[in-house]
């Protein structure tokens, strides 16, 4: 008997959770042969994508090594672009190669669309891919290095206009981090912050359709604290190089559109004779195999199907490429077998929406019982949806390094803990020494009634001035050096708690910078530049 080929086309979240399933499932099978094409040799974390795009983390976070992923497991990567399919012939062509099928598994997602607007496609930049994201961010620091040297106002104003199209989930993740980002730029080339215009266009009434209005007017006030401007009711009618058109709204001048306006299939779903509709999604059935070919199944993005009982087609979202990848497996597995398969029915939990790094908004819930969180919280959720993911996709391996890029290799303090863990203050393995130092000269300071001991021991316990108390603690030790306190070992100890050992669980991460605002302030710490940047 021939090998079964299954063929997976896309390593998105619904392709590479699909093949992931199939590879465990069907490990030992030696009857059948797994496949997953990518034209990206990585997976790409989409729903971080804002967070590159605006400098947040470094732009290999938000990949995955796809040989890495599938080391020793029962799933061969095909780096490849595939550009047709032949649905009688069961295979899939590249401009090199060409791949025979049994089953065909589509998951090759979404890209933007323009809708026809006049030079939209030309001139705005989209956010929807790794180089994209890159792209985008390169431009942005392009756009503040070109305008601090321009003399011309007019200019120099489009070069720091930065217009959103497209207030969903995209648009609004992609501003929200604009808004934080822009401070750190602002001080980067010497620019005040009034002159960055940050605006945020929809075509419909209100952002965010699918929140409820509570939220949405959260997510405005939130946009307004980061200096966005949003501005609704207002479809755009065309886009040039130096200003977008807001139908009878007016005209924005700018150098910088982002097109976060929606999405249709990708490319390769025009060459594809399959039923499709809603902006080339292809037509399923309730098993998730495609209405013209019984052993093509659709993942993700890709699926056109109405559940039971619902008005609308599935979402383009994560959560629909996870269950759809299940019940894919599950049915293939199935028809392997001989046996009857299963009917998608999946129930969504909802949204999660950051805007910038400290906030979040989520609605989460089962169908009829949806709940809102706000705040740290829904921060605090969607990091950990995302490690869920990423253990399940990569394993502990990648968690770790989320870990690292989210609240560890960070700039700005950008993230829900700020900089409390941030590279900038490596301390945090000093924390035990410094309260133990600090407990120390407050025993002896308490046992022989000395004041500046009790200080100084306070100070180190609670991370207060803590340069300032180790290098008291220091000469305190020399004086004492007659005495166990005075010992070499407090000595050496207190010069470690030098390099900032207050920053990580200690007041200095909140007093010092509001110190050191103050401190530049004064006349003659300006004249004398006595301060540190
Ligand atoms: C900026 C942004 C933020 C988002 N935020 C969220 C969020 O917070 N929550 C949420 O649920 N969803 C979010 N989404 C949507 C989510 O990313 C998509 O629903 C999800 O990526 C769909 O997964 P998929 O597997 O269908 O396709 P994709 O993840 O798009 O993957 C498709 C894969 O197919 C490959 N491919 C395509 N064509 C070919 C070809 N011809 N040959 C070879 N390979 C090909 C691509 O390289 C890609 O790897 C966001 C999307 C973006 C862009």
């Amino acid at each position: 008997m021939s090998k079964k080929r299954i063929l997976i086309l896309g390593a998105g979240y619904g392709g590479i959770l699909t093949a992931k399933r199939l590879g465990n499932k069907l490990d030992k099978d030696s009857q059948v042969e797994i496949t997953l094409i990518d034209k990206n040799p990585f997976h790409t974390m989409r729903t971080e994508l804002h967070e590159v795009a605006c400098g947040r983390v470094e732009e290999d976070s938000i990949r995955i090594d796809l040989k890495k992923v599938f080391a020793k497991r029962k799933v061969d990567v095909v780096l490849d672009e595939i550009k047709d399919i032949d649905f009688n012939k069961q295979v899939l062509k590249s401009d090199k190669n060409i791949y025979t099928y049994d089953y065909l598994v589509i998951g090759a997602g979404s890209q933007p669309t323009f809708f026809g607007i006049k030079g939209a496609k030309e001139h705005t930049f989209p956010l929807w891919n790794y180089e994209d994201a890159v792209k985008l961010k390169e431009h942005i620091l392009h756009m503040f290095r070109k305008a601090v040297k321009e003399t011309d106002k007019v200019k120099r104003k489009k070069m720091l206009t930065f217009v959103v199209v497209g207030g969903g989930f995209t648009g609004v993740e992609m501003m929200g981090e604009l808004g934080e980002w822009k401070d750190r730029l602002c001080e980067d080339f010497y620019l005040d912050n009034e002159e960055v215009k940050l605006c945020l266009v929809d075509a419909s009434p209100r952002i965010i359709p699918t929140y409820p209005e509570h939220l949405m007017k959260k997510a405005v006030e939130r946009l307004h604290k980061l200096g966005v401007e949003v501005i609704t009711g207002a479809g755009i009618t065309e886009v040039s190089e130096d200003y977008v058109i807001l139908g009878d709204k007016g005209r924005i001048g700018a150098n910088t559109v982002v097109w976060a306006a929606g999405v249709e299939g990708g490319n390769i779903l025009e060459k594809m004779e399959l039923e499709q509709k809603g902006r080339k999604r292809i037509v399923v059935n309730d098993k998730l195999q495609t209405t013209d070919c019984e052993n093509v199944y659709v993942v993700g993005d890709n699926i056109f199907y109405i559940v039971e009982g619902e008005e609308r087609p599935v979402p383009q979202m994560v959560e629909n490429a996870k269950f759809s990848a299940k019940l894919v497996t599950e049915n293939i597995c199935r028809d392997l077998k001989g046996e009857k398969k299963k009917s998608y029915k999946p129930s969504f939990h909802g949204s999660l929406l950051c805007i910038g790094s400290r906030y979040g908004l989520a609605h989460l819930g089962l169908p009829g019982k949806f709940f809102a969180v706000q705040g740290f919280l829904a921060m605090f959720m969607k990091h950990a949806v995302n490690l869920l993911y990423f253990l399940s996709v990569a394993g502990f391996n990648k968690c770790w390094t989320y870990l690292l890029d989210e609240f560890v290799h960070i700039n700005d303090n950008r993230s829900i803990v700020g900089g409390t863990f941030a590279r900038l203050s490596p301390n945090f393995w000093l924390v035990p020494l410094r309260i133990y130092i600090g407990a120390l000269w407050l025993q002896h300071g308490l046992q022989n009634m000395i004041m500046g001991e009790i200080a100084v021991g306070i100070c180190l316990i609670l991370g207060l001035f803590t340069a300032v108390s180790a290098i008291a603690s220091i000469g305190m030790s020399v004086v004492l050096s007659n005495s166990a306190i005075g010992s070499m070992g407090y000595i050496a100890a207190s010069i470690a708690l030098l390099s900032g050992a207050g920053r990580t669980l200690g007041l200095d991460y909140y007093v010092l910078p509001i110190f050191k605002k103050v401190w530049k302030k004064i006349g003659i710490v300006k004249k004398h530049y006595l301060y540190v940047d």
